[in-house]
């Protein structure tokens, strides 16, 4: 199962379905967190 990690505050975001164990950085709607850039790792 894949994860979907706030890159700013580390809060989880959301699940996807992924055959391996895998994390996606994304922005939560923090008003602290929305104004970066999202960036894929
Ligand atoms: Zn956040």
């Amino acid at each position: 199962m894949g994860t979907i990690v706030c890159q700013i505050c580390n809060g989880t975001i959301d699940h996807f379905e992924d055959e391996k164990v895998s994390v996606l950085y994304a922005l939560c709607n923090h008003c602290d967190c929305k104004e970066e850039e999202v960036v894929e790792i």
